[in-house]
């Protein structure tokens, strides 16, 4: 699947839509990924998260995917059920990206960090700190789609892919160009 597939698959299933939205960042954009909808096929997720996989062999052996919640959780399934390694996830608990249920890795245990939109990467860096707080080593970085045109990971020391690699603008509040044209907000996400 080339690039221009994905997207027009992320469409078709309204997993990207066009407007003006408020991110779980707090930032503004005029476009939205919520791959949930694209994910809630079970043999789509399957192939997206075997395509993202096959990016990252070479690698081997990978002791877990680590994500963090919600919106990585299917993600590292995938990648994880492609590499026949196992998929783990991390929660902020007070504020803090933690591997909690019971995940643990063993020292040096090396894992590739997935998410489903890299926006700032913010939580993706939380997850890679909370493996490395584990003992484990972060092998690579992964996401079906980087909304930062590549700029959240350009200086990762580790590898870094996605599917989809887009610029796309976002606004503080106070500077969004269709807050000041009275377009009406729109919040998805799991937070509302
Ligand atoms: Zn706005």
């Amino acid at each position: 699947m080339t690039e221009a597939e994905i997207i027009t698959l992320f469409r078709q299933s309204r997993a990207l839509l066009e407007g003006h939205f408020e991110l779980s960042s707090g930032l503004h954009s005029d476009r939205y990924f919520q791959c949930a909808l694209v994910l809630q096929d079970p043999t789509l997720a399957t192939h997206l998260g075997s395509t993202l996989a096959k990016l990252f062999v070479g690698l081997e052996p990978i002791a877990a995917i680590a994500a963090p919640a919600i919106g990585g959780i299917l993600v590292a399934h995938e990648v994880a059920r492609a590499l026949h390694t196992r998929a783990i996830f991390t929660e902020r608990v007070k504020g803090t990206m933690t591997l909690r249920r019971g995940f643990s890795l063993q020292p040096g245990d090396r894992v590739i960090v997935v998410e489903d939109v890299i926006t700032t990467g913010l939580s993706t860096r939380e997850t890679m700190a909370a493996v490395e707080q584990a003992s484990g080593v972060v092998m690579g970085v992964g996401a079906l789609v980087d909304r930062s045109g590549g700029t959240a990971f350009k200086d990762s020391s580790v590898p870094h892919h996605t599917l989809v690699t887009l610029a796309v603008q976002s606004y503080v509040p106070a500077e969004c160009p269709l807050c000041r044209n009275r377009i009406p907000i729109i919040k998805p996400g799991s937070r509302i």
